[in-house]
């Protein structure tokens, strides 16, 4: 039942860390992202949903297909910010490897720079609906 009780982790590839901090934001007891049944889990081999921040890098873009080769199915992908969605302020960079979704599947988007807490959580549970 993925769509009521979800498992998901995060990763950041490559960004400021401003996503980073927002995601910890997000489950403080002020936003509480917990409270809908979400499980937060530090691996994200045992996740269903993976909240993916930062710019894609030559680095870590092999990195993060070897994750999510090890990711059980069905999982789903989340962008966070500008940087995952687009490159971001690191877009033109030598070492972008540009948009997450020409790299792997993604089944949301979060905007922003850093996306609020509240977009994230938005962003979640949307994805959810989607799937139930
Ligand atoms: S989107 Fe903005 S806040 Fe998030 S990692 Fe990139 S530069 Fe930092």
């Amino acid at each position: 039942m993925i769509h009521k009780s979800p498992w998901v982790s995060f990763i950041d590839l490559g960004g400021c860390n401003g996503c980073t901090l927002e995601i910890i934001e997000a489950i403080t007891p002020k936003h509480d992202l917990e409270r809908f049944g979400i499980k937060i889990v530090g691996n994200p081999k045992h996740a269903d949903i993976l909240v993916v921040a930062g710019t894609i890098n030559t680095k870590s873009v092999e990195r993060l297909k070897t994750l999510i080769s090890q990711m059980s199915k069905p999982y789903y992908v989340i962008a966070m910010g500008s940087c995952a969605i687009s490159g971001g302020i690191s877009r033109l960079s030598y070492n972008s490897k540009g948009p997450l979704d020409k790299i792997i599947k993604v089944d949301m988007h979060v905007p922003g720079c850093p996306p609020k807490p509240e977009a994230l959580i938005h962003g979640i549970l949307k994805l959810l609906g989607g799937i139930k």
